[in-house]
C-alpha cells in the first residue's frame, strides 16, 4: 500500500504530470520535488521500514501470537465496527499525546523537526521522520487498538491498509474530489502549533485547533463532489481582500 500509492504521488510531484491534478494542491505555490529531495526522502523511509520496523514488527508479531489473535472464522460485522471505533479512539489518544509531546522544545529539535522539514508535505513524507518518532507516533497508536481488542487478522489487515492509505493522503498535499478531506493534517504542517490529533477530538478538548476553526482550511475540510478544486469553491476572501488592498494601494 505504502509504495504503490506513495510512488504514484511521488511521480506526480516530481514530474508535474498529469497536469490537471495540480489544481487540487492545497498549498500554493506548487513546487516540484527535486532529485536530491527524493533521494533524501526514500533513504529515510527505507531506513525506517527496514532497520527500525523489521525488528519492531518481529516483537509485535510475537506479542500478537501471545494474545492468540483469531485467524479462523470471520468476525461479525458488528464486531468489526466495534473494533474500528476502539481503534479510532485509541489511535487518537496515543497519537495526540505522543505527537504533542514531540512538539516540546528539546524533543522537537532532537526528534520531530525532521518530520516538519516538509512544511508543504508530500505523500511519502508520512514515514519521513526520526526512528523514535516512527516507533512511538506512527506505529504504536495504530497497533495498540488491535492488540487491546485481540482483533481478527482480517480486521487488522483492513485497518493497517486503510491507515497507510489515509496517512499518505493526509501528507500528499492534495485534496481530491470524492475523497476524505486531507486539510486537517496539512494545516498542522503549515502552521505547526495546530491540529495535533488525527480525528480532532482531543484538539477540540484541549483547544489546539482554535485557529484552524477560524481558517479557510476549516471550511474546506470536507468531502466535495466537483471537478473544481475546493479552494475555488471556498475561496480565501482574506487573500482576495489583501490582493485588492494591494491593488488599491498601488493605484494610489
Ligand atoms: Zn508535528
Ligand atoms: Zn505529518
Amino acid at each position: 500500500m505504502y509504495w504503490t500509492v506513495g510512488l504514484l504521488y511521488l511521480f506526480v510531484d516530481m514530474t508535474g504530470r498529469p497536469g490537471f491534478l495540480l489544481k487540487f494542491k492545497i498549498q500554493e505555490p506548487y513546487t516540484r520535488i527535486s532529485k536530491s529531495e527524493c533521494l533524501d526522502l526514500i533513504g529515510q523511509v527505507l531506513f525506517n521500514q527496514t532497520v527500525v520496523m523489521m525488528p519492531l514488527f518481529y516483537l509485535i508479531a510475537r506479542a500478537f501470537e501471545w494474545r492468540q489473535f483469531p485467524t479462523g472464522q470471520l468476525p461479525s460485522l458488528a464486531r468489526i465496527v466495534a473494533d474500528y471505533i476502539v481503534f479510532l479512539i485509541v489511535d487518537e489518544i496515543v497519537f495526540y499525546y505522543t505527537h504533542r509531546l514531540l512538539h516540546y522544545g528539546p524533543l522537537y529539535r532532537l526528534i520531530h523537526k525532521r518530520h516538519h522539514r516538509w512544511q508543504a508535505p508530500v505523500a511519502m513524507s508520512s514515514f519521513y521522520c526520526h526512528p523514535i518518532e516512527h516507533i512511538f507516533v506512527n506505529i504504536m497508536p495504530v497497533v495498540m487498538g488491535p492488540f487491546l481488542m485481540n482483533s481478527h487478522i482480517l480486521t487488522q489487515w483492513i485497518w493497517f491498509g486503510a491507515v497507510i492509505f489515509v496517512t499518505l493522503g493526509d501528507h500528499s498535499g492534495y485534496h481530491f474530489p470524492c475523497m476524505i478531506s486531507t486539510e486537517y493534517h496539512d494545516y498542522h504542517h503549515l502552521k505547526f502549533n495546530q491540529n495535533f490529533g488525527s480525528i480532532g477530538l482531543l484538539d477540540w478538548i484541549h483547544g489546539t485547533n482554535n485557529e484552524f476553526y477560524k481558517s479557510i482550511a476549516y471550511k474546506r475540510d470536507r468531502v466535495f463532489m466537483s471537478c473544481q478544486p475546493i479552494k475555488q469553491l471556498y475561496p480565501d476572501e482574506s487573500q482576495t481582500n489583501n490582493n485588492n488592498n494591494t491593488k488599491n494601494f498601488k493605484n494610489h
